[in-house]
């Protein structure tokens, strides 16, 4: 698939958009007042390998706290500011690394220069965020009267916010453009493509829990990744960041992004399963989310189809009668009890990292 060609932004450290890999985000849901818990809960996001972080920063108090927070966070930090330049001063006094603010949303023009000469000093890029349900009231009535399709009031909100930090002559940018609806979040992403230079973040919001949500989210971050139109993405979940994480990086994976993480391949157990396979399953995914080895691996109910099935896996278990085999690239290594498959394979997969070190 081809990529969309945008200009290149720096978040902190991470680079957004020319190509750069895809980052994946997610945000806080912690009280940002509280940096403790917001570092534990950006911690946990870090180690499940996330990449950039968003807290919201609703008051003053969530603005000073940011200062603790953007010093020990592992990951650059992105504030999420509405409405009150103050705010947005205040973070990046406080060492935001991005800002997500809507620049038509905060008033008179000084206020926005005054933000934007904020943002240039310290080199900080500024996503324009745009939701199916905040667009202005000029582009919702034109909508109301049938004049626009949503998805292009959208691509058009967007644009009005684009050429504002424009005229300040800021171009540290990137878009996104999120409605809980599929087919409107991709049809407006496609509607602003041509029209600007800049990165997407990607994603669905409001998607839902984590899995009717992370289904969604892969539903249309599939189709927008195939077009192109992906540079960092976020999937919104009702449930903990580490999930959202979890699954903008599955969903990267699933289009061959992030070569060099584990691959699990698990099969779906039939009346053929004679061993606790769900079980299994989810114990060497938890090991594969912590260990991250550049692996395919797999996990198959039985030894009459799984090794065959799961022919392209570095290694894998099949499963037998209260038993099962170790395997590594469709060969068969050993048979172990049920009880001790887990750690056999994890044994292998150890055993593997260590000779292609
Ligand atoms: Fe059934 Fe075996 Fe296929 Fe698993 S690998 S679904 S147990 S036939």
């Amino acid at each position: 698939m081809k990529r969309r060609d945008t200009k290149q932004i720096l978040v902190g450290r991470v680079a957004v958009g020319g190509g750069a890999p895809i980052p994946v985000q997610s945000m806080t849901n912690t009280d940002t007042r509280d940096p403790q818990a917001t570092l534990a809960q950006i911690e946990a996001c870090a180690a499940a390998k996330c990449d950039i972080i968003r807290c919201a920063v609703p008051d003053e108090a969530a603005a000073k706290a940011l200062k603790e927070i953007c010093a020990a966070s592992p990951l650059p930090v992105i504030a999420d500011v509405h409405f009150d330049y103050r705010l947005a001063l205040a973070a990046l006094e406080a060492g935001a690394h991005g800002l997500r603010l809507n620049p038509g949303n905060i008033g008179a023009r000084a206020k926005v220069v005054a933000v934007v000469a904020a943002a240039k000093e310290r080199n900080v890029p500024i996503r324009v965020g745009v939701n199916a349900g905040s667009i202005s009231p000029r582009l919702r009535a034109r909508i109301d009267a049938g004049e626009l399709p949503l998805s292009e009031a959208m691509a058009e909100s967007a644009l009005e916010h684009v050429h504002i930090l424009e005229g300040c002559g800021f171009d540290q940018i990137k878009v996104s453009l999120k409605a809980s609806d599929v087919l409107t979040t991709i049809a407006a992403y496609r509607a602003l493509a041509p029209r600007v230079p800049y990165p997407f973040h990607a994603g669905i919001t409001e998607a839902g829990t984590a899995r009717s949500g992370a289904i969604k989210s892969a539903a249309g971050l599939g189709v927008l990744l195939m077009e192109g139109l992906v540079d960092t993405l976020r999937v919104s979940l009702t449930a903990p960041p580490v999930e959202e994480v979890f699954a903008g990086r599955e969903i990267l994976k699933s289009f061959g992004f992030l070569a060099n993480s584990y691959r699990l391949i698990s099969c779906p157990t039939c009346g053929r399963t004679e061993i606790d396979l769900e079980r299994i399953a989810a114990k060497i995914e938890q090991y594969l989310i912590q260990r991250d080895p550049p692996l395919t691996v797999a996990v198959m109910g039985c030894v009459v189809n799984g090794p065959g099935e799961a022919r392209h896996a570095d290694v894998g278990i099949a499963g037998g009668r209260g038993k099962g085999v170790l395997y590594r690239k469709g060969r068969i290594v050993r048979e172990c009890m049920e009880q001790e498959l887990t750690q056999a394979l994890i044994d292998e997969i150890e055993r593997l990292c260590e000779e292609n070190r």
